[in-house]
């Protein structure tokens, strides 16, 4: 009796060590499809909430000569909002 529980546990370890495995594997792999993105050029950040966004699936803004790019409407009419601040200030 005492072995199958002792055989159970080792199987159950040895299950939950590759299940880990898998997942640190699943995890490292989305990283560094991520980075490869970031430095493809494909992943743009957004400058209001910091998030990196596809650029396809991005909301762009043309700001003078360069183009900005959001995660959302939200995150675009916010920073749309700030420039209008400066330009009251300036
Ligand atoms: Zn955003």
């Amino acid at each position: 009796m005492i072995f199958k529980l002792a055989i159970f546990a080792i199987v159950c370890y040895v299950l939950y060590r590759l299940f880990m495995n898998d997942r640190k594997k699943q995890d490292e792999k989305k990283a560094a499809e991520r980075e490869r993105k970031i430095q493809s050029d494909e992943m743009v950040k957004d400058p209001v909430c910091g998030t990196y966004v596809d650029k396809s699936s991005a909301i762009s803004v043309r700001s003078g000569d360069q183009v900005l790019y959001f995660c959302s409407y939200e995150c675009r009419q916010k920073y749309i909002e700030s420039v209008q601040e400066q330009k009251k200030l300036d």
